[in-house]
């Protein structure tokens, strides 16, 4: 008796893995350092996004436009988009918390906005002084207001605490699509799921991510997980394998939840694109580039607490043999 595979539709993915190629959002100097007390000199971020850019990263998520007194951390966000502007194919992004925020962007040009939406009531209420379908319909304000400047600035709606919340506990499946579909129906061009406080495990992202997906197809645009309870990388892996091709991380897993002391930030950046590129995934990213950058980052951020995995062990010895070669070849080439 022959078995034959039943057709899948062409946008999904392989049986046995995901895409061939992600892209990994760098997102610490927004997520990460908002977290920490630490105030990073505009000069300091600016040698990062460059640092980043030749370490193979195209997607950089720069700041967010908020009050300076709420977030000092992040006041120089103009300034470093500006920069961010400079680097050819760079695709500079910048989380806007509400409309004032979004006229920033639009008017600093910046490739796309994350409108960041709290699935769970409460966190939305606690967080952002709005229900969730306030965010919704501040959404429809945001996207005619960049209709009538005629701007191509990208509209992301983040659907965070996705898979729950310290607040509320738990966040209905049904909530969450409900609320993307809403975003989209808003004007938003994209959606994401963020598993903001670490409560996701790899069958709740499969469950969530192929729901999703069945209902927004590839306006489902990236996947944002905290390392919070150890299972980012997991948590990632199961979200590739629905067929998710970016996501967000921050270079040493920097960040975290100021209210939970040691609760760690986002996938680390070095840690992912080392296990996406073990599994033959490309990510377009110099794996050792980012390792020495962590090293720099790690020296500026003196005193505060760091993640990720790989900078402990460094590469497999077979990896730093093949890069060195690779180096000697390079510096061997007649100019
Ligand atoms: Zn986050």
């Amino acid at each position: 008796m022959s078995h034959v595979l039943p057709s899948r539709p062409p946008s999904s993915p392989p049986v046995l893995g995901g895409p061939a190629r992600v892209v990994i959002r760098e997102v610490g100097l927004r997520d990460g350092l908002q977290s920490i007390a630490t105030v990073l000199p505009t000069a300091r971020k600016i040698e990062w996004i460059d640092a980043a850019y030749a370490a193979g990263q195209r997607e950089i998520e720069v700041g967010s436009f908020v009050p300076a007194r709420l977030l000092p951390q992040l006041a120089d966000t103009a300034e470093v988009l500006a920069h961010a502007k400079t680097l050819p194919g760079l695709f500079a992004s910048v989380l806007v918390p509400n409309f004032r925020g979004a006229e920033r962007a639009l008017e600093c040009g910046a490739d796309l906005m994350i409108v960041p939406l709290s699935a769970s009531f409460a966190h939305s209420l606690a967080n952002l002084r709005k229900t969730p379908d306030e965010v919704v319909a501040e959404v429809a304000r945001i996207r005619a207001q960049r209709d009538a400047a005629g701007s191509k600035t990208l509209i992301e709606g983040g659907v965070g605490t996705a898979f729950g919340c310290t607040l509320q506990g738990e966040v209905a499946e049904g909530e969450v699509l409900r609320l993307m579909q809403a975003l989209l129906d808003a004007g938003a061009d994209r959606v994401s799921l963020a598993d903001t406080v670490g409560y996701a495990d790899p069958a709740s992202v499969q469950r969530l991510f192929e729901k999703a997906r069945a209902l927004v197809g590839n306006r489902l645009w990236c996947a944002h997980f905290h390392d919070t309870r150890g299972m980012g990388l997991a948590n990632a892996y199961a979200a590739w394998q629905t067929g998710i091709e970016r996501f967000d991380a921050c270079l040493a897993g920097i960040g975290g939840c100021p209210h939970a002391p040691g609760a760690s930030g986002n996938v680390a950046t070095e840690d992912l694109a080392f296990m996406l590129e073990r599994m033959g995934v490309h990510t377009g990213l110099d794996v050792p580039a980012l390792l020495a950058l962590r090293q720099r980052v790690a020296r500026w951020l003196a005193g505060e607490t760091l993640h990720g995995t790989l900078w402990q062990a460094g590469l497999p010895k077979a990896q730093v043999a093949a890069a060195a070669n690779a180096l000697t070849a390079v510096a061997g080439q007649p100019l």
